[in-house]
């Protein structure tokens, strides 16, 4: 297949329309049986459930070119998984994981001359996205549902690679203290822009939210988990039900104690104890593991003495594992890898 003339290794994560996506329609209790079009843009009522009362949600996914050629998502049905946990939580109805899965290799092999090449250092990111596209007024769920998925060739989400992140924290919450931080919707995301945007603004990279009952454990930025590492190479990551269960955190604490045999804690972690961790990283799907350098408080600056240059020890081992299991370099452990074409 004829690969686009893209310049691959200069790609931001910013969006680039591919020639196909993916749409279904749910009415009178039922999904139809989907397609693929060719139209970017979306038509929905002024009404829409999710313009009006921001009913709607999305996922993230990549897919890569393996080094021998194969082109695979990583883990995709556990973002089905958590899509229908969000849908449920948002009254919306559900999208199978079958039907998730088979959308999106019927999407990425139609699109498939915008899957980067391996060794370009870009991949094709996927979003699926479902929300209420019938018209409300009263405050109720919409009577009509869109899923849809399309997907964008992208680079690196933080520009520069590996260069140590700075991260501010403000009094600001992420999201609702209880009951919403673990859900993938735009309205945690819109919530979370004001602080992310004070934190640029300020010169850092992102914003560090704490738990907003107590504002004094650590939870995660706008879009990406912690993991932390102990002097003693112990790998900590925050625990906290408002948390967004973050897939490449899962896989990073998975390869942390079952391949790479360290110590893994998962529990609360207050701010205060940042000054003793050796590594930090953020990480998720877009970030994959990206070093911390130093975090920012009310009362004065933290550095995480391994991160200040370049990734620490640990993060780079978790980091050369996790996308070598993505690319195909590394053994992937059961199930992990699934393959489109
Ligand atoms: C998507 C997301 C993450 C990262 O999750 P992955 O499954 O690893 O991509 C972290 N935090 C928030 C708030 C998110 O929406």
């Amino acid at each position: 297949m004829e690969k686009k003339n893209i310049d691959w290794a200069s790609l931001n994560f910013t969006y680039i329309p591919t020639d196909y996506r993916y749409v279904s329609t749910y009415r009178n209790g039922v999904w139809d049986e989907g397609a693929l079009i060719t139209d970017p843009n979306v038509t929905i009522s002024e009404s829409a459930g999710a313009l009006q009362y921001a009913q709607t949600c999305f996922e993230g996914l990549k897919v890569y070119t393996t080094s021998d050629g194969r082109i695979v998502a990583f883990r995709p049905d556990l973002n089905a998984d958590r899509m229908i946990e969000t849908a449920e939580r948002l009254l919306m109805p559900v999208f199978a994981k079958e039907r998730f899965l088979a959308a999106l290799t019927a999407l990425v092999k139609a699109n498939l001359p915008y899957v980067p090449p391996y060794g370009s250092g870009a991949t094709l990111y996927i979003r699926p996205y479902l929300f209420g596209s019938g018209p409300v007024i009263g405050v109720a769920p919409a009577p009509e549902y869109t899923f849809r998925m399309f997907c964008t060739p992208v680079g690196p989400y933080f520009k520069g690679g590996i260069k140590p992140l700075r991260l501010q924290v403000s009094s600001y919450d992420r999201a609702a203290p209880r009951g919403t931080g673990h859900i993938k919707a735009g309205l945690n995301y819109a919530m979370s822009l004001f602080a992310g945007h004070e934190a640029k603004k300020n010169g850092f990279s992102e914003n560090l939210f704490l738990d907003a009952a107590t504002s004094t454990f650590v939870e995660e930025t706008g879009g990406a988990n912690f993991i932390f590492v102990t002097k003693d190479g112990t790998v900590v990551t925050p625990k906290s039900p408002s948390i967004l269960p973050s897939i490449t955190r899962r896989s990073l604490m998975y390869v942390a104690s079952e391949i790479l045999g360290l110590k893994t804690e998962e529990r609360p972690v207050p701010l205060k104890e940042i000054s003793s961790f050796s590594e930090g990283g953020l990480c998720g799907t877009a970030a994959v593991i990206s070093p911390i350098g130093s975090i920012t408080t009310a009362d004065g600056e933290i550095f995480l003495p391994s991160g200040m240059e370049q990734m620490g020890p640990i993060t780079r081992k978790l980091y050369d594992t996790l996308t070598g299991i993505q690319m195909g370099t590394v053994p992937a452990p059961e199930g992990w890898i699934y393959p489109i074409a």
